[in-house]
């Protein structure tokens, strides 16, 4: 059996959606379960979108993720070049071909002529479509003599070469993920293989490099399914062999409604690329997952369980697990919802089980950021945090306290929690933490209970009051342990000065 080869084929248009990422995943998946290889190639035959800095940022994006390519355009390999501007002479070479054998033929019409036909459809409620029925009526290779149509291209007369396609056959795409689809060719119209500008469509560069670079299976969005007829078309008209198809289910708004987009990122607070854009025209910046905190390994993740998952109820995979387990027909036909509370929660995942030593240094990062450079121990910081937050930056948001004695306290909570007698338990505490054995944990939980017994104070009602004192919240980890972490000079000093602010906030 010949090697498989996929290949991931991006339109450098503009930074690359997570629809896209997830594209070239199940590629690499797919390709490297069956010992294959996976191919990057760059399809910008449409000069007038290209942008620059998008082929750079599909490289990083992948790269930032976690896996590569075999070939392309960054490393090379057999079957270069790898960019289709490249490989021009080779897309003339072909399309000449099917002219030659009566497959492709000239089309002389202007933009203008070709206007007046739709607007004349229009008119009959029709659309104009230029196929088998209506190629005799217009000004084509078809049409025109030999001489009359060498003249024109003598005359450097602008044409498009267009595909004959022919009325009548059943063509059917054998979609791994589909099964056989059905497409009858009288429906589909004489799509323009290559243009004006001297440039091939998608349509033509696209089948001639699949063959030329020996792909055995084309894995790509479900927005192509409708140009596979074609492409099959194009294939049986070289009589090549035909790449098995993948059409992957599209990605969808969190609601449901709709194709997921910039937009929607937009709205709902959550990027829809992987590492962050700025255009260069306008200068807007698209967030990415990269920037946002995400790890690399969380976001494959969230990438991979995109429409697909392994039947059982396991959603943690590192990419070695997930190259095992992928399995393509296990892919789902119908769109898949993109939630970003999920994404978050993968995210949470990762980080409750790195190391504490990196957790820390990330916290360290992360202050030094925002010009906070402390002496707590950070290693303790992230065992206390890892399981409550989904980033490290918010480590910072949500328990400032550790860094800082608090300046503020929870409205809400001193309104419901701070009673008259709430100083003066955090006042007779001083002297329990003054003198407790060792300023750690344990040695502060005895005391604080040992006098709550004493005086028969209820836990709750004592808990809250120095919570409130110490940190300025209602929640977070054990408050002994945060007592050991911020140090007994910083507690102590928090818990004389404190009751009075909160008791001025009362009044
Ligand atoms: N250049 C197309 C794109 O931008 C590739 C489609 C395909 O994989 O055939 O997605």
């Amino acid at each position: 059996m010949s090697k498989t080869r996929v290949r991931y084929a991006p339109s450098p248009t503009g930074p690359q959606h997570v629809g896209g990422i997830r594209t070239a995943l199940y590629n690499y998946l797919f390709a490297k379960k069956l010992g294959g290889d996976i191919i990057l190639r760059i399809e910008d035959t449409d000069q007038s979108r290209f942008v620059e800095g998008a082929e750079e940022y599909i490289i990083e994006s992948v790269n930032w993720c976690g896996f590569d390519f075999d070939e392309g355009v960054h490393k090379g390999g057999a079957y270069g070049p790898y960019k289709q501007s490249e490989r021009k002479d080779i897309y003339i070479k072909y399309s000449q071909q099917l002219i030659n054998e009566g497959k492709a033929y000239y089309a002389f019409d202007t933009p203008e002529e070709l206007k007046a036909k739709r607007i004349e459809a229009e008119v009959e409620k029709s659309t104009f479509k230029y196929d088998y029925l209506t190629r005799g009526s217009m000004r084509n290779s078809i049409v025109l003599s030999a001489d009359e149509t060498q003249k024109l291209l003598e005359d450097k007369v602008p044409y498009t070469v267009r595909f004959k396609m022919e009325p009548g056959q059943n063509i059917i795409v054998d979609d791994m993920i589909r099964g056989k689809v059905r497409f009858n060719s009288s429906e589909l119209d004489d799509k323009i293989i290559f243009k004006s500008d001297g440039m091939p469509t998608y349509h033509l560069a696209n089948i001639v490099d699949d063959h030329l670079m020996k792909i055995s299976h084309v894995i790509r969005g479900e927005e192509w399914l409708p140009s596979s007829p074609l492409h099959i078309a194009l294939y049986q008209s070289f009589g090549w062999d035909i790449p098995k198809f993948a059409h992957l289910p599209l990605l969808l708004k969190p609601t449901g409604k709709g194709k997921l987009s910039k937009r929607d990122g937009d709205a709902g607070g959550f990027p829809v690329f992987p590492i962050e854009w700025k255009d260069s025209q306008t200068g807007d910046v698209s967030k990415g997952y990269r920037e946002e905190g995400y790890y690399p390994g969380a976001f494959l993740n969230i990438m991979a369980l995109l429409g697909w998952n392994p039947g059982t109820e396991e959603e943690i995979f590192n990419l070695k697990e997930l190259v095992e387990i992928f399995d393509i027909k296990k892919v789902g036909k119908s769109g898949a919802k993109f939630d970003p509370d999920k994404a978050r929660w993968f995210n949470q995942q990762y980080l409750s089980k790195m190391p504490n030593e990196e957790i820390a240094e990330e916290i360290k990062l992360d202050l030094e950021k925002r010009e906070i450079f402390t002496s707590v121990d950070l290693f303790a910081v992230a065992v206390q945090m890892k399981e409550r937050v989904a980033f490290v930056k918010d480590i910072y948001s949500s328990a400032k306290y550790f860094f800082e004695t608090p300046t503020e306290f929870d409205a809400k909570i001193v309104r419901k929690k701070w009673k008259d007698q709430s100083s003066q338990i955090v006042k007779g505490l001083i002297e329990v933490f003054e003198s407790v054995k060792e300023f750690k944990a344990d040695f502060i939980e005895d005391g604080f209970k040992k006098y709550l017994n004493e005086k028969e104070l209820g836990f709750g009602a004592a808990m809250i009051s120095l919570r409130l004192s110490i940190t300025g919240t209602g929640g977070g980890p054990s408050l002994f342990n945060i007592a050991e972490i911020i140090g007994k000079q910083e507690t102590l000093k928090r818990m004389r000065e404190n009751p009075e602010r909160i008791n001025d906030l009362k009044t």
